[in-house]
């Protein structure tokens, strides 16, 4: 008679799930439109639009162990958010597929260095900018700086970014001169989301990845509530096609930069699929392994 509060078909508890979803509500250094913090509830409640069976990987996700575990409380100061991150991540056992709502980009860096921490691990960023800036508003942990972050964290053992179509000239002479593996939205267009995918991975080179999808990658036609939106984007299905090919080797997932309140609901709802694509196609792979 009454369901349990969180996302659709999370039926299980910690200690039994094998994908836990965690809602990173953090917002603070954002740059453009705020609102980010109400981006995990808002997927939540769009998931519940789904049927639980995917036909595409023959799964039904009511047959799988997920575990909803709610939003952690991060408060306005990104370094307390960061070890805050940390300490949850670090409640969750190993093997687990931990699935982090943001917020925004800024919640990404803190998860790598925990997953960094548990073994090697590539990191394949889906974003429109480079986020390579060393510091912004006057902090070095704004979600304009989360790539240059992630770069830093020991036991990196490979990074891609694709989508790229925003930074400053210092952020693209610097991806440069550091010969990082960056792939523009043009590229995208131009050879193909399969083609970029295996430049991608061929640099990536590890088997633990994890996937942090800022949701502005895509256009504003699909994804229009983004905290900081760029035209000439990524298609849905480039970044659906992304999710079905990482899935299978990712050890974790992120989905930030939905800001709720700049639509009507599509953004939320695409973020939405995308959770459920990431997991059945996780799903799918570990039966058949
Ligand atoms: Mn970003
Ligand atoms: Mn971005």
């Amino acid at each position: 008679m009454f369901r349990k509060c969180g996302h659709a078909d999370a039926f299980f508890e910690i200690d039994d799930a094998d994908f836990v979803v965690i809602g990173l509500p953090f917002d603070s250094t954002t740059s453009f439109r705020s609102g980010s913090r109400d981006g995990p509830d808002a997927v939540r409640l769009a998931s519940y639009g789904f049927e639980s069976y995917d036909y595409h990987y023959d799964v039904d996700l009511a047959d799988l162990k997920i575990c909803d575990l709610g939003n952690m409380e991060l408060g306005s100061d990104p370094r307390i958010a960061w070890e805050t991150i940390k300490e949850g991540l670090s409640l969750l056992s190993d093997g687990v597929i931990p699935i982090l709502l943001g917020g925004e980009h800024s919640i990404a860096p803190p998860a790598v260095e925990h997953l960094a921490e548990q073994g090697g691990v590539g990191v394949l960023v889906l974003d429109a900018h480079l986020d390579l800036r060393d510091e912004y508003g006057s902090t070095r942990f704004s979600h304009a700086c989360a790539s240059r972050r992630i770069l830093e964290i020991d036991g990196l053992q490979g990074y891609a970014s694709i989508g790229i179509r925003s930074g400053s000239r210092e952020e693209f002479d610097y991806a440069r001169e550091m010969d990082l593996c960056f792939y523009t939205s043009n590229d995208v267009r131009e050879m193909g989301i399969d083609y970029v995918l295996d430049c991608a991975m061929k640099r990536l080179k590890c088997e633990r990845i994890y996937l942090s999808l800022d949701m502005d990658v895509l256009d504003p036609a699909y994804a229009p509530a983004v905290g900081n939106p760029e035209p000439y984007g990524l298609t849905s299905w480039d970044v659906r096609r992304a999710f079905e090919r990482i899935a299978p080797k990712a050890v974790a997932l992120d989905i930030n930069e939905i800001t709720p309140a700049y639509d009507l609901g599509e953004t939320a709802l695409l973020g939405a699929s995308l959770v459920r694509e990431f997991i059945a196609a996780k799903a799918k792979a570990s039966q058949k392994s």
